[in-house]
């Protein structure tokens, strides 16, 4: 018998005060990005033979730490997406903020699941949901849970409507036995998650009514109204209305008390994908326009859009908290709580959502709460708006640009125009343009279509953008412009 017996392996390190150094190094590392990101270019494409590093097969022996994050430092930090720079505009992308960052790493290093038992992270979640409430104007006896993001925050929500529909105790017997034809009404503009949502609850797409936009992109009340009066007519069973406060589009508002006038006078579900802009509550501007969010039945946001938290976190707030937990709560015996010990303390998380394992999520949103407190979000989110109606404005007093949105929220729309071009012309050049934005690592805004146009998209949820981006990107915007029509034909 050659074999030791007891063996003991582990995953720590043999030299601690090697990982220590290590770590050391990479806090350092970090540092130095953020505060140099300003001159770093926005994004840079990424050579073949690096991408081809990330087709191998597992690795069967390990190697030194330090050989590991040699790795990560060559292939992977100077690849990245980019919503970390100043000058990221594309999709609606958070910036993160560094306490943030060293909220996630101790959240990491901590490792609790926080779902069940005795321990301080689960009052910190705890915390952290009753000041989302508190933000957000929601009584005290609501509910609430932090997921992934806007998707799972509205899917959350929209099974909690789903499932207190009435009293056809839909979550014992599904959708199968309920004779009702239940409908979801949205705008065009609503994001597809709520959607997919609808498809992943049973209810399917067709259930799903569209209703049109006015000219600012919000839904139109009136046609709502006609929709739904025509669908009961028709025998189907209108229940949740979902209004979006600041689309995915142009961060257009829907108009959200008479959505709530509506629901009420349907008793139907009012919810608000507030994804992105229900935090524009904060902006003084905007806050009378958003007040109805505080009467809905629920709500989902984004914390690492607005509030600059890394990803991944969102949360849904539900108004009836007893409709939330009688929507999720399940008590199986490996889970069952104590009054006392380990398995004491709060209600159990799982009881308010689908997941059961969860990150320390909430101590990267209770730190950056706390260091910078909510009148500097305040600031920050004002400031982003202010900025979007600057850069507006350099739009308007430019005779080759036009707004092709009005501005709402941080979304600008604009695209280049040339007198005599075709809409396929103005397609093909605002296109050439953006892509040499985002490729000479100038700017990264993205794009949409509105009614045909093909336009550049500036959203701005980046709390490192100043004012003088916006003059430099206008600029570049043109210069491109030029330089290209000189070169190319159309
Ligand atoms: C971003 C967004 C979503 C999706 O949120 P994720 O965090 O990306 O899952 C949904 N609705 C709106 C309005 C959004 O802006």
């Amino acid at each position: 018998m050659t074999e030791k017996k007891h063996e003991n392996h582990t995953l720590d390190p043999e030299n601690w005060d090697e990982i220590r150094a290590l770590g050391h190094q990479m806090i350092d590392d970090l540092v130095n990005y953020w505060q140099g990101i300003r001159e770093e270019p926005t994004w840079k494409p990424i050579p073949e033979e690096i991408k081809s590093t990330f087709d191998t097969v597992v690795p069967k022996q390990g190697l030194a730490p330090a050989q590991v994050y040699e790795q990560f430092k060559t292939t992977i930090f100077p690849y990245n997406k980019g919503n970390v720079h100043p000058r990221f505009f594309a999709w609606i992308q958070g910036t993160g903020n560094p306490m943030g960052v060293w909220g996630d790493l101790l959240a990491s290093g901590m490792n609790p699941n926080v779902a069940i038992g005795e321990h301080a992270p689960m009052y910190v979640d705890q915390q952290v949901v009753s000041w989302c409430k508190e933000i957000m104007g929601f009584p005290e006896n609501s509910s609430g849970i932090l997921v992934s993001g806007g998707s799972m925050a509205n899917i959350t929500a929209l099974t909690v409507a789903r499932n207190s529909f009435r009293d056809r105790e839909i979550r014992k017997k599904g959708l199968q036995q309920t004779a009702e034809k239940l409908l979801i009404y949205c705008s065009v503009e609503t994001h597809s998650c709520i959607q997919k949502a609808a498809e992943i609850i049973g209810l399917g797409t067709d259930a799903v009514r569209k209703i049109g936009v006015n000219k600012h992109f919000e839904m139109l009340t009136d046609e709502l109204e006609d929709q739904i009066r025509m669908d009961i007519s028709e025998g189907f069973t209108p229940f949740c209305i979902v209004g979006t406060s600041g689309t995915v589009n142009t961060g257009a508002i829907d108009p959200m008390e008479k959505l709530l006038s509506l629901s009420k006078k349907y008793d139907l579900w009012f919810h608000v994908d507030g994804a992105y802009g229900a935090l524009c509550k904060l902006d003084p501007i905007y806050s009378d326009r958003l007040k109805a969010i505080e009467e809905a039945d629920s709500l989902a946001f984004d914390l690492h859009k607005w509030l600059y938290v890394p990803y991944e976190v969102g949360c849904t707030l539900i108004r009836d908290k007893k409709k939330h937990r009688d929507s999720f709560a399940v008590n199986p015996n490996y889970l069952l709580q104590e009054s006392r010990g380990l398995a004491g303390g709060l209600d159990s998380i799982n009881n308010y959502g689908f997941e059961l394992s969860r990150g320390f999520k909430a101590l990267k949103v209770w730190m950056s709460l706390k260091e910078h407190g909510l009148e500097k979000y305040r600031k920050m989110i004002a400031q982003n708006n202010r900025q979007a109606e600057y850069l507006a404005e350099l739009v308007k007093s430019e005779p080759l640009l036009e707004l092709t949105a009005p501005v709402s929220m941080s979304i600008t729309c604009f695209r280049r125009i040339e007198p005599g071009f075709s809409e396929e012309q103005l397609k093909e050049l605002n296109r050439e343009i953006l892509l040499r934005l985002q490729e000479s690592g100038i700017a990264s805004p993205s794009s949409t279509i509105l009614n045909g146009k093909y336009t550049f998209r500036i959203a701005n949820v980046n709390q490192r953008t100043r004012f003088e981006d916006m003059d430099l990107l206008v600029k570049e915007v043109l210069r491109i412009g030029h330089e290209i029509l000189k070169t190319e034909s159309f």
